[in-house]
């Protein structure tokens, strides 16, 4: 048997998918990245072998992606994120039209077609519209950590509106609104439709439609306020994937495979 791995080195995470021939899914592994992107890159591929019991030297083909893609130098290939992103999304829904991906540090919206990406829209410059936003004001002003945010969020009456777009003026209104007595959940809900807001206001921009079926990826997706908020905003369901942030992984695997075989 054959296995190839897929490797997407995020801005925050990394994540790795290992696959046989038969484009079955044997492994994969997340790694909260340390300073080192490269060091992360090889472990997390380290960790996915680990699990299953395989060596590198097992592996025929290995393609990255991501944001770190071109810090390790064990790779064949390098591919952006969004075609990947694309890829690993259609393989498991094929039926998805729109991608909205929210990562630690940008957020993407993708338009698909029968062929693959029709247009998309990226923000990897701007803390406000990634998953930065809602991990920093969760620790540094709430002191919730981010994975309980949403859970929390839910209990919410209503949600607060927050005029700015900026995470630094963002944590201004919020100690403002903490100190006219406000329930910390309406907040949490109010921080989650304001990040929902701007990444569909970049991909209406974009003129991206949000057509059905939209997939919400990401480690954002893990957070079922920002589901929600999406969810109300767009007036339709969205799709999390089982594993919402081994998506660009999965599509490198599946690349890998294939590639090997046109060699
Ligand atoms: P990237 O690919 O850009 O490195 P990810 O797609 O892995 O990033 O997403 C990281 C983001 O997901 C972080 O902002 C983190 O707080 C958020 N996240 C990860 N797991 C959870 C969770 N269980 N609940 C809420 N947010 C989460």
């Amino acid at each position: 048997m054959a296995y190839y791995a897929g490797i997407d080195i995020g801005s925050t995470t990394s994540k790795a998918v290992i696959m046989n021939d038969l484009g079955e899914l044997e492994s994969h592994s997340i790694l909260r990245n340390s300073y080192s992107l490269s060091e992360s890159g090889k472990k997390v591929l380290l960790l996915a072998l680990e699990k299953k019991g395989l060596s590198e030297k097992e592996i025929s083909y290995i393609i990255s992606t991501g944001y770190g893609r071109r810090t390790i130098d064990f790779q064949n290939e390098a591919e952006p994120e969004v075609i990947c992103h694309a890829k690993g999304t259609i393989e498991i829904i094929p039926t998805c039209r729109t991608i909205i991906d929210i990562g630690g540090q940008d957020s993407k919206v993708i338009e698909l077609d029968e062929k693959g990406v029709r247009r998309f829209q990226m923000n990897d410059k701007c803390a406000a519209g990634t998953g930065r936003y809602l991990d920093k004001l969760a620790d540094d002003i709430l002191g919730i950590k981010v994975e309980q945010l949403g859970e929390f969020s839910l209990k919410s009456k209503k949600s607060i509106f927050l005029s700015t777009q900026c995470t630094v003026f963002a944590e201004t209104e919020i100690i403002s609104y903490l100190s006219r007595n406000e329930l910390v959940e309406n907040i949490a809900a109010g921080m989650h439709y304001s990040l929902a807001k701007r990444v569909i206001q970049m991909g209406k921009a974009a003129n991206i439609r949000f057509s059905k079926d939209v997939v919400f990826s990401g480690g954002v997706a893990k957070n079922v306020g920002m589901v929600k908020a999406i969810e109300d905003l767009l007036g339709e369901k969205v799709i999390i994937p089982q594993e919402p942030q081994l998506t660009a992984a999965l599509g490198v695997a599946l690349m890998a495979k294939e590639k090997f075989r046109s060699i």
